[in-house]
């Protein structure tokens, strides 16, 4: 083939490795510059792929590029996303091992896009048949659908996943695509009630008023004005000039129905959706004793059509609450506050659990059909997952979704990354986090459970008495028993690889109990809306046991996906944001070294330029240096693992010299083992 790299291909260094000064983080900017200047927005750290956001189309997507990289080496070619797809799958076709792609970088950095180029790159390239077409077209059209209920627009990005994502593409043993399956992880439930200034709700509801038919909305009883609802008017910015949310209705109707999901089913999910509105709308009045009543009934007859509920049991449940005294149930009033809130709460109840519908049924749709394909493929199928990872900003101060998003963070750069410099660094604040014991999630579900005076502040003081000594946390309370001035007495701080971050514990035990009053849970239970009734589940008003807290089931689903990554051979794509106004062609270089800094990309170079040095494949290292011990000479019989634990005891390595991982010995400093390949000469 003719050397597809033409001069423009090679400004800069199209492989961080190849940099004079490799330890210069001027340096390494500056060839980042020199090639974004050129539209060049890709450049390699040895097999990690750094991404720059153009924030213009650069026509570098088309098919021809995609045959461009199809079944070609590395650097025969310019970097791109689609080097790297192919890369993975071909490893995967040729090793037979699953691959996974571990994408990441802050809000509008681009990993949503990225994720969206590989999908396509395998959809265009990889082997066809006419069912195969079926799971291609539904695998690339669940991307809008995810997009409209789970995207909004933030001021950091008009399109900004506001959940996390996990998504595996099966492939079957001539490697085309047959099926695939999608966690999500931790919708941010509080935007469908409340958006900061500038922000707005998931796009579904924009979409829906904009777009949606006359006798749709008449249906639904909704008016093509967005600005009539509370739920969608908080955040002061109901259009947005990157985004036409009438097309985009089209677009996600059209999806809908390639995903297979039935008029049926779309008409119970948009009567949800238009159920959310209605009940943003729902006003309360106050009476002299302070019992909250609701005044207005238009949504409450709405609300009883579209979820198939009794009216004037919904209007009971949002004004009471049902509590046991002395063995017997009674509905004692809640105030306005009080049902307020208790409203919101069945709101963001009914969004969050439809949105896990939704991905479920996505599944559904994308999961192998016939009997016969799914023998076929557990012999020899096998998996790319792509993690496009939730977007983490380092903000001033921390809400409950921001706090688990760092705890994400911490965990995802302790977990997903092999290099051993940043293992050892996110090890200590990720035990704080997560510590079985003493760790903040378990002080916080502690909390949760206590009866009495339990309070954010309680929780507050609880983590100070038990953590306060830990070097990674910081509180307005000094050892000493005096004030640390320059802290709230409502926040405390965790020094993140990243950087620190400031969470403040207002609303963290309501948060983590994800309170629904059970009445109004009793009210969903007795709906007939279909999707509802698969989202409430009677099982849960008759189990006694309580329900997770929202950390502890974020935990869980957390350590299952670690374990799925680490079956996996990871390839990482890191996206940079080159400007915070979103535009093209404006590198802000205060910016980019903060990101260059907080993705390890110095750490990830240094530790390339060493090259093979740092981390070996155990049957490697055994086969070189087993001579060098008399234990593992001249074959080791047990594991390979305990050989070479074994070979390097021998050889006196210190603990903190090395870390052996599943298959590799990761080995934190190149004098190391240039002392022993020098044994090894002897
Ligand atoms: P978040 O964490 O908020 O979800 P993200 O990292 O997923 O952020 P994206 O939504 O992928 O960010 O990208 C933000 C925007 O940047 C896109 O909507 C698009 O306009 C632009 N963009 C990203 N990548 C590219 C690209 N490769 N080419 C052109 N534009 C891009
Ligand atoms: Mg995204």
């Amino acid at each position: 083939m003719e050397s597809a790299l033409t001069a423009r291909d090679r400004v800069g260094v199209q492989d961080f490795v190849l940099l004079e000064n490799h330890t210069s983080e001027v340096a390494f900017i500056e060839n980042l510059r020199k090639r974004f200047k050129e539209n060049l927005i890709y450049t390699y750290i040895g097999s990690v792929l750094v991404s720059v956001n153009p924030y213009k189309d650069l026509e570098i997507y088309t098919k021809q590029h995609m045959e461009r990289y199809r079944g070609v080496n590395f650097y025969e070619v310019s970097p791109h996303i689609y080097a790297v797809s192919d890369n993975a799958y071909r490893s995967m076709r040729t090793e037979r091992r699953d691959q996974c792609m571990l994408i990441s970088g802050e809000s509008g950095a681009g990993k949503t896009e990225a994720s969206k180029k590989v999908l396509q790159y395998y959809a265009v390239t990889c082997p066809a048949s006419e069912q195969v077409q079926t799971v291609k077209d539904r695998l690339l059209q669940s991307n809008p659908v995810l997009e409209a209920f789970g995207n909004a627009k933030t001021l950091r990005n008009d399109n900004s996943s506001r959940f996390g994502k996990y998504m595996d593409i099966q492939f079957d043993f001539r490697g085309a695509p047959v099926g695939g399956h999608i966690l999500n992880y931790l919708l941010e439930k509080s935007r469908v009630v409340h958006q900061s200034h500038g922000e707005r709700n998931f796009h579904i509801f924009y979409q829906l008023i904009e777009g949606g038919e006359e006798d749709l909305l008449r249906r639904l009883g909704l008016e093509r004005n967005t600005q009539q609802y509370q739920y969608l008017v908080k955040g002061n910015c109901p259009k947005v000039s990157s985004i036409n949310d009438r097309s985009d209705w089209k677009l996600v109707r059209k999806a809908l129905s390639v995903i297979g999901f039935s008029d049926d089913d779309v008409e119970e999910l948009l009567n949800i959706i238009a159920s959310v509105l209605h009940l943003g709308n729902v006003q309360f009045g106050g009476e002299d004793s302070g019992n909250a009543y609701i005044t207005t009934d238009t949504q409450i007859k709405y609300l009883a059509r579209l979820l198939g509920v009794d009216g004037s049991v919904l209007k009971e449940a949002l004004t009471h609450k049902k509590i046991t005294a002395k063995g017997e149930e009674l509905m004692s009033p809640l105030n306005q506050e009080q049902a307020s809130s208790a409203r919101d709460a069945l709101s963001k109840a009914i969004y969050g659990r439809t949105f896990t519908w939704l991905v479920n049924k996505i599944n559904d749709s994308l999961a192998f059909k016939t009997a016969s394909y799914i023998q076929t493929l557990s012999k020899n199928a096998s998996v790319i997952g792509l993690l496009d990872i939730y977007g983490f900003e380092v903000f001033q101060n921390n809400r409950w979704e921001e706090s688990n998003c760092g705890l994400y963070y911490s965990i995802a750069l302790l977990c997903f990354q092999w290099e051993p410099v940043q293992y050892f660094n996110n090890k200590i604040i990720c035990d704080l986090v997560e510590e079985k014991f003493k760790g903040i999630i378990s002080i916080l579900d502690e909390e949760c459970l206590r009866p009495g005076d339990a309070s954010d502040i309680t929780f507050l003081e609880k983590l100070e008495d038990t953590v306060g000594g830990h070097v990674h946390f910081l509180s307005h309370k000094l050892a000493d028993g005096k004030t640390r001035k320059v802290m709230g007495r409502d926040e405390f701080r965790l020094l993140h690889y990243a950087g620190e971050v400031n969470y403040s514990v207002n609303g963290f035990l309501d948060k983590n109990n994800d309170l629904l009053f059970r009445n109004l849970k009793e009210v969903m239970c007795m709906s007939e809306n279909k999707i509802l009734t698969q989202c409430f589940d009677r099982e849960e008003l008759t189990d006694r046991k309580r329900p997770e807290t929202t950390a502890t089931q974020f935990k869980n689903s957390l350590a299952k996906l670690m374990e799925i990554l680490m079956s996996k051979e990871p390839s990482y794509v890191r996206c940079i944001k080159p400007n915070d106004a979103k535009q093209a062609g404006r590198f802000d270089e205060v910016l980019i070294r903060h990101q260059v800094k907080y993705l390890g990309l110095m750490e990830n170079l240094r530790v390339r330029r060493a090259g093979f040095a740092y981390r070996r494949r155990y049957e490697v290292f055994l086969q070189r240096y087993k001579s060098l011990c008399p234990d593992t000479w001249p074959n080791w019989d047990g594991r390979l693992v305990d050989g070479v634990s074994t070979l390097v005891k021998h050889l006196g390595y210190k603990p903190e010299e090395y870390k052996l991982g599943r298959s590799k010995i990761f080995i934190r400093f190149p004098k190391t083992l240039f002392a022993t390949e020098d044994a090894l000469e002897e």
